[in-house]
């Protein structure tokens, strides 16, 4: 089975609550350098909350969030650790994600504008980019979402869901500025 096979079955699917379809992934690609870590100077090595070595083969979610040309917030986590953190999810929380998904999102192999707004990327004062990959490919077109969007789907998301992420990303991250928003709840996408 190829990496894009695999990833199609589970898009969405974490503990099979749902599913949305997106449309043919295309062939992986190589990690383009947007995705790459702004710490290390280069590809993410090891997963952000566990450490696992991420050329094992596991898939893994990249997610940046850009301020200006400035990376303030950036991880890479392995399918081990997103499924710990979405099973921590509300009920709630999931039903909002997936209506969100639903009712937004619009699929698109360019990522020049917000995937759920069509708001154009270089006039957003801060976006988050996500990226699933497995080893040293990226296996579907990256996603973009703007800040406003962001905040609309943190709006949605109940305050226990919220704590849970917030958790996880102040142990993992101590140095996280309090009010940035970082979407966890993207770790549904794998
Ligand atoms: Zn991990
Ligand atoms: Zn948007």
């Amino acid at each position: 089975m190829s990496p894009a096979q695999l990833f199609r079955g589970r898009v969405l699917d974490a503990a099979d609550h749902w599913r949305i379809d997106l449309p043919d992934p295309g062939r992986p690609t190589s990690i383009p350098c947007e995705l790459h870590s702004a710490y290390e100077r280069g590809p993410f090595k090891t997963c952000t909350g566990c450490s696992r070595d991420l050329a094992d083969g596991c898939l893994y979610q990249i997610q940046k969030v850009v301020r200006g040309k400035e990376t303030v917030f950036e991880m890479a986590i392995c399918q081990g650790c997103g499924m710990r953190l979405y099973e921590e999810f509300s009920e709630e929380s999931l039903e909002a994600l997936k209506s969100f998904f639903l009712e937004n999102f619009k699929p698109s192999p360019e990522c020049s504008n917000c995937h759920f707004c069509g708001f154009p990327r270089p006039l957003a004062k801060t976006y988050t980019i996500v990226g699933i990959c497995q080893k040293a490919l990226l296996i579907m077109p990256p996603l973009v979402l703007c800040d406003r969007c962001s905040e609309s789907l943190q709006a949605r998301i109940s305050k226990k869901t919220r704590d849970v992420q917030d958790n996880f990303i102040r142990s993992t991250f101590p140095g996280v500025p309090a009010d940035l928003d970082v979407l966890t709840s993207l770790g549904g996408l794998m």
